[in-house]
């Protein structure tokens, strides 16, 4: 723990000295269980996120995985797609629409991603469920934390991890599943053969599911995540955000139903505390903006449930804008200057971005080629006085059918292939041969420009050229 000690004040006689930690101890925050709307949608996402993970690697497409990532024999399967390390083009170009999409939903409702649908927020969520449908809500909670250890509290306990523990190692295992066939996978668990780097990576992801939902929490958004730090970089006066109407709430004050608030000069604030003990990193909205506030709408989803309670107008905490609050403006303003220019440049780039990637998958060739001079004998003389070089070619079908593929070379006056022009290439397979090129004899010396046709005899979609260069020795 480090410290250090400051004078109070700058001068007199005997400044009095105090001691301030610089260390401060993480105190447990017990977030109350609470309903509402913005708690539906968070739910909603919940299962929509999580069915798709959880989902998504039990689904075939013509009798193999539909998402497979096989990093072993670096193909990756999206459906009907099949694509290999030289696609990550398409890898980059989603990773670029991503991070646009981040910015441009950041512009217009500040961290929606953190509040409904990112994994921390989800699993923690999930993790907070397990916990409440165990040991109870917050006060429940408090209550066992402060007990002493006996043998009731070790049971919750115990039972709480364990269906974390359960929870976890099916993340680990699911996540695993997108990179080696899940079904297999889980053939291996059953018989007790799981590879070493398969047991690895689920006890690893699912160690780190476990401890970041189960005990980080908020910690992972407050000190860990890098997004957390550089969103407010996005935000503007017209980005909205949870906010308290502390010209509404203010003076705050306990006070009983049929209390005439004004007449007391109160504001709307009862001053529950209710919107803190919701809050999943335990700030105080009322404070104003801070940077831990992941944006919710827990405590905004709780304060109307008190408004209500006590017959005052909803929204004292609610998702707005700074320019909305100052300038009193009503939901159809605020929507309207959700269009300004700057999201509107971010959608324009969004919606270029996606159309490109779009068209450059559905004109894809499914197959591919890579040309390699035969370093061993870059041109030799052969029968006849003819020229020959030797080119390995690196044939990938990407699709899933077998293909015949016709193989011709173009460029120089009687250039031909001299081995086999025909090759059959399996599904999905990388094919790699040998292929001999000759010219006749009496070509000029030197470097040749040349090209490789490949044409499939099934999929006319299937044709390629591909240069290189040919080599006639002085
Ligand atoms: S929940 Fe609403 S009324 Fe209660 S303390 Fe928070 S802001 Fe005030
Ligand atoms: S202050 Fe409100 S919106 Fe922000 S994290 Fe806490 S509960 Fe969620």
């Amino acid at each position: 723990m480090s410290s250090t000690t400051v004078p109070t004040t700058p001068t007199g006689p005997e400044p009095e000295e105090v001691e301030i930690s610089l260390y401060q101890s993480h105190k447990k925050i017990y977030p109350k269980s609470v309903s509402g709307l913005f708690t539906r949608w968070r739910w909603a996402l919940v299962w929509l996120t999580q069915i798709v993970f959880y989902g998504l690697p039990w689904l075939n497409w013509n009798g193999r995985q539909a998402v497979l990532f096989d990093l072993l024999s670096r193909r990756f399967y999206l459906g009907g797609l099949v694509l290999y390390p030289q696609d990550f083009i398409y890898l980059t170009g989603l990773l670029v629409m991503s991070a646009l999409s981040l910015f441009l939903f950041t512009a217009v409702a500040g961290r929606l991603w953190c509040g409904y649908a990112c994994p921390q927020t989800v699993y923690t969520e999930i993790f907070l469920w397990i916990e409440k449908q165990v040991e109870g809500d917050r006060a429940a909670r408090m209550r066992l934390d402060a007990q002493p250890l006996s043998g009731a509290k070790a049971g919750r306990k115990a039972l709480k991890h364990g269906a974390w523990l359960l929870f976890a190692l099916w993340t680990g295992f699911t996540f695993v599943g997108y990179f080696t066939p899940i079904r297999h996978q889980m053939a291996e668990v059953v018989s007790g053969s799981l590879g070493a780097w398969q047991t690895f990576w689920i006890f690893f992801y699912g160690f780190a599911t476990y401890g970041n939902a189960g005990f980080m929490r908020e910690q992972v958004c407050k000190y860990m995540c890098p997004y957390a730090r550089f969103q407010s970089a996005m935000f503007d006066k017209d980005t909205l955000i949870v906010t308290y109407d502390a010209v509404r709430g203010e003076p705050r004050g306990s006070r009983g139903k049929k209390v005439d608030y004004k007449e007391k000069g109160l504001g709307s604030c009862v001053d529950c505390t209710l919107c803190v003990q919701v809050c999943p990193t335990g700030i105080d909205i009322r404070k104003g903006l801070q940077y831990e506030c992941i944006g919710c709408g827990a405590c905004a989803d709780v304060c109307d449930e008190v408004m209500d309670k006590f017959g005052y107008a909803r929204g004292l905490v609610k998702y707005s804008t700074q320019n909305a609050m100052t300038g009193g403006w009503s939901q159809s303003q605020i929507v309207r200057r959700a269009l300004r220019p700057r999201v509107l440049v971010y959608s324009a780039v969004l919606a270029a971005i996606a159309v490109a990637v779009g068209v450059s998958l559905y004109l894809r060739v499914p197959m591919k080629v890579d040309v390699i001079r035969d370093r061993g004998a870059l041109a030799r003389m052969v029968e006849q006085g003819r020229i020959e070089n030797v080119y390995r070619l690196q044939i990938m079908n990407a699709t899933e059918a077998r293909q015949t593929v016709q193989l011709a070379v173009e460029g120089m006056d009687g250039i031909a292939i001299a081995s086999e022009p025909t090759v059959d290439v399996l599904p999905t397979e990388v094919r790699t041969l040998a292929v001999r090129v000759q010219v006749p004899p009496g070509a000029a010396s030197g470097s040749h420009p040349i090209v490789f046709k490949l044409r499939s005899a099934s999929d006319a979609a299937i044709h390629l050229d591909e240069k290189t260069t040919f080599l006639v020795p002085r």
